[in-house]
């Protein structure tokens, strides 16, 4: 149920209402948006009925939520948009974030000079993963703690915020040292522990759909991330399994525009983990920008040739000003600007 308080309503009204919620077992999920403030109550549907709040002082109107995903159902927050603040830098609305790096922290160098391209191309959000999750137990498995201090190195010099990937909860604290936005791997989607952990830490998280997940899974994820309190979530559509083998993955752009239309959450589109090939990159950008996701993530490398793990699908650092202008381009179709500093 959703409580949707009156705009008049005083701090007492609300807390009222919050304490009556808790007095039959439910949870409390208050939000104050711009215009409106709501009250989730997660619980027995039936016990929070019997409370009648309707006619309750301070409250507007009652409004059940029918899917199963709740805090990050778009009938939470009215219609209203999610708009993430990374380090002053915003994600969601009108605003197009551009999140960029490499696909591993290889290098210093590397490194520090993908960091400065990113930047002076006007990217965001800089990613790099010190903990990769690879196919193969004997491939490269990331810098761990050396490519942490690689990434606050590079955001020291550049300014730019940090996505790195999360796989082991017993990582946690490290990762929180450097990253302002946290990220769930497409194949830890379902780590539902993982999710709870990074929910209580209270970091922004990019939450990947995992490779044969439905919408309705992604959605039911990021519910165990809001849960705890956490109400900084972005989604990620990175390529889906299908029968299709003639690229990697399928990237499902249709997921767009239809997690926009069931959820407040932000989306993000990553074409390099879908596509596997440099070449595909750019056309898919573009089809993502102006269909309206809310930003890019995408990989990007000083010598691709060279790269350690996903050379064939990185951009070449030199040439990411020129594919920054077209896909900012794009979203200026769909309404968007590049996320200003
Ligand atoms: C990545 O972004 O580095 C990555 C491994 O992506 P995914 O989890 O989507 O495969
Ligand atoms: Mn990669």
């Amino acid at each position: 149920m959703m409580i949707v308080m009156k705009p008049t309503a005083t701090e007492q009204e609300v807390q009222a209402v919050v304490d009556r919620v808790q007095s039959v077992g439910a949870r409390a999920h208050l939000s104050r948006g711009d215009e409106l403030t709501v009250i989730g109550a997660i619980g027995d549907r039936e016990h929070v009925a019997r409370l009648e709040l309707d006619g309750a002082a301070g409250v507007d109107r009652v409004v059940p939520i029918s899917k199963p995903y709740k805090l990050s159902s778009t009938q939470f927050k009215h219609g209203e948009r999610t708009v993430l603040d990374i380090a002053g830098r915003k994600v969601g609305g009108n605003s197009f974030a551009m999140i960029a790096g490499p696909c591993t922290v290889e290098s210093r160098e590397q490194t520090l000079e993908t960091a400065r391209a990113v930047r002076d191309a006007g990217g965001t959000l800089f990613r790099g993963g010190a903990y990769k999750p690879r196919t193969s137990p004997y491939a490269f498995q990331g810098l761990g703690q050396e490519g942490l201090r690689l990434l606050a190195e590079a955001k020291a010099e550049t300014g730019l915020p940090i996505v790195t990937e999360l796989m082991d909860q017993r990582d946690l604290e490290q990762v929180l040292e450097v990253a302002d936005v946290i990220q769930i791997g497409a194949r830890n989607m379902q780590n539902y522990t993982l999710l709870a952990e990074v929910g209580r830490s209270g970091c922004p998280v990019l939450l990947k759909r995992g490779l044969s997940a439905t919408l309705e899974e992604l959605l039911m994820a990021a519910e165990y991330v809001l849960k705890e309190g956490n109400e900084a979530v972005m989604l990620c559509e990175r390529g889906i399994r299908t029968f299709e083998t003639a690229y990697r993955f399928t990237l499902d752009l249709m997921a767009v525009p239809v997690l926009k239309e069931l959820s407040h959450l932000p989306v993000i589109v990553d074409p390099s983990h879908a596509a596997g090939r440099r070449d595909l990159v750019m056309p898919l950008s573009l089809a993502a920008a102006a269909v309206g996701a809310d930003g890019i993530i995408v990989e990007v490398h000083p010598h691709p040739e060279q790269a350690i793990c996903d050379g064939p699908q990185q951009l070449y650092a030199d040439e990411f000003g020129e594919y920054v202008e077209r896909v900012q381009a794009a979203a200026a179709v769909a309404g968007k600007a590049l996320a200003a500093v």
